[in-house]
């Protein structure tokens, strides 16, 4: 056919929105989106059929194509056009990375019953800031805050977006137009967007750093402090530790100094564990114990090691809470509901004791190798009696799962991997297909040249659709 002929055979963009294929593509996109895909794909492929004229390749088929399979061709450029724009939709995957609060997949994954509290307590109308009893205005994030005090033993609670608004609330709400005094081991950098000097910069506070990257004493702070003075900052070092030749004085020390002189302290916690978590190797502040040693005012992320969405949780003495409170700031950083029903829900399993049993996060943290071991045998013995085993190989191999989220970068919880082999795919080839192939996208490791999968990260819920993942690859 010749190459005038071809183009006239190009199926127009009516043609293509009356097949079947693209009427149930527009049941999902509508009409109108659809139709603008449909003239780029049919634009896309004049251009290239003009660009060929004088060649023998011509897009879709070999050869010359026949008017059914330049529409097919059409149909399938339309396809993946739609498949291209939903990629970008926040979409659930199974986590087989082992990494608990994976930052790139959204951290702590939510409980059941926070789940249900964002579902089905909060979507609709809600308390929000509305008291039952009374018909009147209620506190916003009421329940949160109370749950939040009760189990830091601080006077009062606030709680925002995250903790980098949290930071920046409390700096601009007390030291604004000051000074704050802060280690030079402790200028802190998380995820690239979160930089100490930066928000002190931003909160309007005059940052004066001491002592060195390696060791700060107490006398230090004592020589920085002068009438400027508003706040003695200490911030956790959470992604980064400083090992050999340190020192820093104790929480408690720094207190009694900053008492003595009338300013207040702030923590800067970050990762926000409610309990000793040191069973499980970790050396992250204690919120209660912060607060128990003297600081006034302590922020924390609601979704690292608490376990849930992503909130910024202020705790301390109640005049300084209710200072933040105040500030016209707060508006702007404040939580919204569903974020409130969720933390409200997590707080409230911390509170009853089910921390571990309940708290996805915690849960996968407190799983031991021998719990994974198990979980990992029942898999591979389902996965050999479904797939080919001369495609597929599966070794059990002892491992490391990471904590994430900036969180504890030294600890390296033990546990067991499935690694996966396949006859005819590479382990590049394996891992991104799985991600991109599978529904839901599964995302794994390469380890020393084969995929692993650590089901530390995955639900049990989750299992099946992992072994559906990896039965997609039984015909390549
Ligand atoms: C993680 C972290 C932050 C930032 O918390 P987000 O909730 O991610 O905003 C701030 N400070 C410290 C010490 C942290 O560990």
């Amino acid at each position: 056919m010749p190459a005038t002929q071809l183009l006239r055979a190009l199926p127009s963009i009516d043609a293509l929105l009356r097949t079947r294929e693209a009427r149930a593509l527009a049941e999902r996109t509508g009409l109108p989106r659809l139709t603008a895909l449909a003239r780029i794909v049919t634009d896309e492929l004049r251009e290239e059929l003009q660009q060929a004229r004088d060649t023998t390749t011509t897009p879709g088929a070999n050869g010359k194509p026949s008017r059914a399979e330049l529409l097919a061709e059409a149909v399938g450029r339309l396809e993946r056009a739609v498949a291209r724009v939903g990629a970008n939709d926040v979409r659930r995957v199974v986590n087989a990375t082992g990494v608990i609060l994976h930052t790139n997949l959204g951290r702590a994954p939510l409980s059941e019953a926070a789940r249900r509290a964002v579902a089905e307590e909060a979507a609709g109308y809600c308390t929000l800031e509305y008291d039952v009893e009374t018909g009147a205005r209620g506190r916003r994030g009421g329940r949160a805050e109370d749950l939040l005090a009760e189990l830091t033993g601080a006077e009062a609670a606030l709680v925002v977006n995250n903790c980098a608004a949290a930071a920046l609330l409390v700096l601009s709400t007390l030291a604004r137009d000051g000074e704050t005094i802060v280690s030079r081991g402790e200028l802190v950098e998380i995820g690239g967007d979160f930089r100490v000097p930066d928000v002190m910069a931003e909160s309007g506070t005059r940052m004066v750093e001491v002592g060195t990257t390696n060791r700060t004493k107490l006398a230090d702070y004592e020589r920085a402090i002068t009438p400027e003075t508003r706040l003695i900052l200490r911030v956790h070092p959470s992604n980064y530790r400083i090992v050999g030749f340190t020192a820093a004085p104790a929480l408690a020390e720094l207190c009694a100094l900053a008492h003595a002189r009338d300013l207040p302290v702030y923590e800067d916690a970050g990762s926000g564990a409610l309990l000793d978590l040191g069973a499980y190797n970790l050396d992250e502040p204690v919120i209660r114990e912060s607060v128990r040693q003297g600081a006034d005012i302590v922020t924390f992320s609601g979704d690292k090691l608490l376990g849930a969405t992503q909130a910024g949780l202020v705790v301390g003495r109640r005049a300084l809470v209710e200072r933040c409170r105040r500030n016209p700031l707060y508006r702007a950083l404040r939580a919204d509901k569903l974020a409130l029903a969720a933390l409200a829900a997590t707080l409230d399993a911390h509170a009853r004791g089910a921390t571990f049993t309940e708290v996805p996060a915690l849960r996968m943290l407190a799983a031991t190798r021998d719990d994974i071991e198990k979980r990992a045998r029942a898999f591979v013995r389902r996965a050999r009696a479904r797939l080919d085993a001369d495609t597929f190989g599966f070794e059990i191999i002892a491992g490391q799962s990471a904590v994430g989220g900036g969180s504890a970068p030294t600890t390296h919880p033990p546990t067991a991997l499935i690694a996966v082999t396949h006859k005819h795919a590479s382990a590049t080839a394996l891992e991104a297909g799985l991600r991109q192939r599978a529904r839901p996208p599964v995302i794994a490791r390469i380890l020393d040249g084969r995929v692993v999968l650590d089901l530390r990260t995955v639900a049990a819920g989750e299992e099946p659709e992992l072994l559906d993942a990896l039965s997609a690859f039984s015909d390549d």
